[in-house]
């Protein structure tokens, strides 16, 4: 059909045999697979009925690639996506069927059979629906095509919390992330007291690396700042587990070594930890990888704005964050 090499009465013209053209569904055209598929009356009832469950408005086109487009522009907007793909070949094969039914066998059967065989196939095929349900209309389409509504199992919601460090503890949150990892990394990281309140932030641009290695490296400068601002007692928090992993076992690749081994004096006379919370307890950090990443530039003490300042507030007075699972 796509490639228009089935042998309708045109094709077989094509190739030197006269014949006299009428199609089968209509009698009333020569057949041609643009007739046959889109002009025909016969098919045009089956694909109006067809559309009309979908609530789409049947455009009759002129060429076979133009119609294709047009049902994939509509699989976007459609709900039952499953259906409406399922709907272009079963409709496609059970016309050309039809067609072959009544030029070989001289058997007819009328449109509106057609169209129960059509919806029977497909509900027989259980096309998924699952999520897709969301207004009065989907739910019409549903009852239209005859088939089940799937949910999804009930959302559940997480409540996850900042946790302010005891008194005399500072917390590190730090993120980083590349874009194409590997791509243009970027890290960032925030120094926050016992009352929540901000000690120091910073920003990093990197050059290029991989998403795991824009972490680490997010970690390494903010240790090397705690370093320098003389932390005794520090939580480091980090979203990816991956990396809490790796430093709690004090497996460091070679791209942290130098750092790494340099940090050891200093991360051996003071009392430390590394833990990983939910992306969610992780939002200044994330704020700041994405800050630097608009910007391009790396910088410190950063200058947030309203809406993260209402995050750094909400994290100090320990009200939650919302995580759906
Ligand atoms: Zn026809």
């Amino acid at each position: 059909m796509v490639h228009d090499i089935l042998p309708t009465d045109d094709v077989v013209q094509k190739r030197g045999i006269a014949l006299v053209s009428k199609c089968s569904l209509c009698g009333m055209e020569a057949e041609t697979t643009a007739h046959i598929f889109l002009q025909c009356s016969y098919s045009e009832d089956i694909w109006l009925f067809f559309c009309g469950c979908f609530n789409v408005s049947w455009k009759k086109a002129g060429t076979m690639p133009d119609f294709l487009k047009w049902w994939k522009r509509k699989h976007k907007s459609v709900c039952c996506k499953d259906a409406w793909i399922m709907g272009l070949l079963t409709l496609a094969d059970h016309i050309w069927c039809e067609r072959n039914s009544r030029r070989h066998d001289g058997k007819a059967i009328p449109a509106r059979h057609l169209k129960q065989m059509i919806l029977k196939y497909i509900q027989s095929a259980k096309p998924s629906t699952k999520g897709e349900v969301k207004t009065t209309t989907d739910l019409i389409c549903c009852r239209k095509l005859g088939i089940p509504i799937q949910h999804f199992p009930p959302q559940s919601i997480l409540e996850v919390f900042w946790c302010r460090p005891d008194v005399n503890w500072i917390k590190l949150n730090f993120d980083g992330s590349s874009r194409g990892n590997p791509g243009h990394a970027r890290a960032g990281g925030i120094f926050r007291d016992h009352r929540g309140g901000i000690l120091e932030s910073y920003k990093i641009f990197m050059g290029v690396s991989e998403v795991f290695e824009a972490e680490v490296k997010g970690l390494m400068v903010g240790l090397m700042r705690a370093r320098e601002l003389g932390i005794t007692c520090l939580w480091v928090e980090t979203d990816s587990s991956a990396v809490a992993i790796s430093i709690q076992q004090k497996k460091i690749l070679w791209f942290a070594l130098q750092r790494w081994i340099f940090l050891q004096p200093y991360l051996e006379s003071i009392t430390w930890k590394i833990t990983h919370n939910f992306r969610e307890a992780n939002s200044i950090a994330d704020y700041l990888v994405r800050d630097a990443a608009k910007t391009g530039i790396s910088a410190t003490n950063i200058d947030f704005p309203a809406h993260i300042k209402d995050l750094i507030r909400r994290d100090s007075e320990g009200r939650p964050n919302y995580r759906f699972d």
